[in-house]
């Protein structure tokens, strides 16, 4: 059997896995959604994020409204931070968590299927390659 090159360069995307999936028991709901599709999991780990750390990973949001609500929830309580790998990892992972606002969010994906809710919206994901290597930095520093 010979194998083919892959179609598009290797990327990685950060991954969190926010409190209300935790809480809820869907950490391995999601997963499977990642994993099925194909992305393999570089490092992950279980993570009580801290207010600081939300104002660094959140900083372009910070000065918003929804901010403080926003930080609220996401020191609720332990979250999963990952990272995955595959061709075009930012934008698969971005279409499989769906729209952000999970009352929006088309059936299917993450959110629509399993959130109601414009914060709660279970899981993070790069927004764009320089996102993606801001944040992988900040949660993962020792990753090469
Ligand atoms: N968020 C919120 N209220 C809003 C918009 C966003 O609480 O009106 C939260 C929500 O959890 C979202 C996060 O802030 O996932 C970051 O917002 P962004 O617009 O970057 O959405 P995402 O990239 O996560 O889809």
């Amino acid at each position: 059997m010979t194998t083919t090159p892959p179609e598009a360069p290797t990327q990685r995307s950060f991954v969190l896995i926010k409190p209300d999936a935790v809480r809820r028991g869907l950490v391995g709901a999601v997963l499977a959604r990642f994993e099925g599709k194909g992305l393999r999991i570089v490092t992950m780990e279980l993570r009580q994020v801290t207010g600081e750390e939300s104002d660094q990973h959140y900083a372009e949001h910070v000065d918003r409204p929804f901010y403080p609500p926003l930080r609220a929830f996401i020191t609720s309580g332990p979250s999963v931070a990952l990272v995955l790998e595959g061709d075009e990892a930012i934008e698969v992972v971005r279409a499989l968590n769906g729209a952000t606002d999970g009352r929006k969010a088309a059936p299917g994906t993450i959110r629509g299927d399993f959130s109601l809710s414009n914060r709660e919206n279970l899981v993070h994901g790069s927004d764009s390659p320089e996102s993606a290597a801001r944040e992988i930095a900040f949660w993962f520093p020792g990753l090469g």
